[in-house]
């Protein structure tokens, strides 16, 4: 029977194109999402992915979504931990609010979602989880001392999740997207993003479907030897 892979922020942006990259590796994908209803309502029209409301902030929303996902659909075996904020500001004008969300939605969410599959995945010594980081994360931006405190703090969490898990085939990786062509990224100033493809050395913002090819590859039930890995794309912006 195909393994059931949950995407949070699953219904658009790079989600919606992990979501698609899963189900067509033959998942039985289940997506996520805040409260878009219309890109969830059209995301579902067009893919057949069921897509469950909840907020991956809140840990009680969290581990209530999964009994209920797991209950009428399946066990989770493929967890994605995308969904994802920004509230950008320099330290001096970013409030005590603009900080919270952005470490409980980014970085929080990670803790709440694999807290809740967590011990169903050691029990059935078979699981998959992929974090969503960010190249903000790993190299620091201006302007972004929530996001890439968030994003940094992934990359940690990955590395030490995956030593707990290892033993019971559970994987958990991380993957770095670069500057990728979604909402997010056109909310950019044009001046200031023309700067940041200059940056790139392959010429071109990322597109939804180069993160989510990384995202199948690690999820694979091959993939079992790569584990507490990050796996950067970035057009070659970032490299180490
Ligand atoms: P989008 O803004 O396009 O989509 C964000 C998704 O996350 C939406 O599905 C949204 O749901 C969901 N979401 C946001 N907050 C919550 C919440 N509290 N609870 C549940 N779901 C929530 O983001 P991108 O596709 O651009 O980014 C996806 C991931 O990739 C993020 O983690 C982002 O940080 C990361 N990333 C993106 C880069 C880029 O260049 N775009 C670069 C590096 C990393 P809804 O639609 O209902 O609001």
């Amino acid at each position: 029977m195909a393994r059931v892979a949950l995407v949070t922020g699953g219904q658009r942006g790079i989600g919606a194109a992990i979501s698609e990259g899963l189900k067509a590796a033959g998942r039985t994908v289940v997506a996520s999402y805040a409260g878009n209803e219309a890109a969830a309502q059209a995301f579902t029209e067009q893919t057949g992915i069921p897509c469950y409301k909840f907020d991956v902030s809140n840990f009680t929303a969290c581990t209530e979504a999964v009994e209920r996902i797991e209950a009428e659909v399946g066990p989770i075996e493929v967890l994605v931990n995308n969904a994802g904020i920004t509230r950008d500001a320099m330290l001096r004008k970013m409030n005590r609010t603009m900080w919270d969300e952005v470490i409980d939605t980014n970085l929080g969410s990670c803790y709440n979602m694999c807290k809740a599959v967590w011990d169903g995945m050691n029990a059935r010594k078979f699981g998959r989880i992929v974090n969503i980081g960010s190249i903000n994360g790993q190299a620091g931006q201006l302007g972004q001392v929530n996001y890439a405190a968030a994003k940094s703090g992934i990359h940690g969490f990955t590395k030490a999740l995956a030593q707990e898990g290892a033993r019971n085939q559970v994987t958990v990786n991380a993957v770095a997207p670069g500057y990728v062509d979604t909402e997010m990224v056109r909310a950019v100033p044009p001046d200031v993003l023309q700067k940041i493809i200059a940056r790139i050395p392959i010429g071109r913002l990322g597109r939804a479907e180069d993160i989510a090819r990384g995202v199948v590859f690690l999820t694979a039930d091959e993939a079992d030897f790569i584990t507490g890995s990050t796996l950067s794309i970035n057009g070659g912006q970032h490299m180490y």
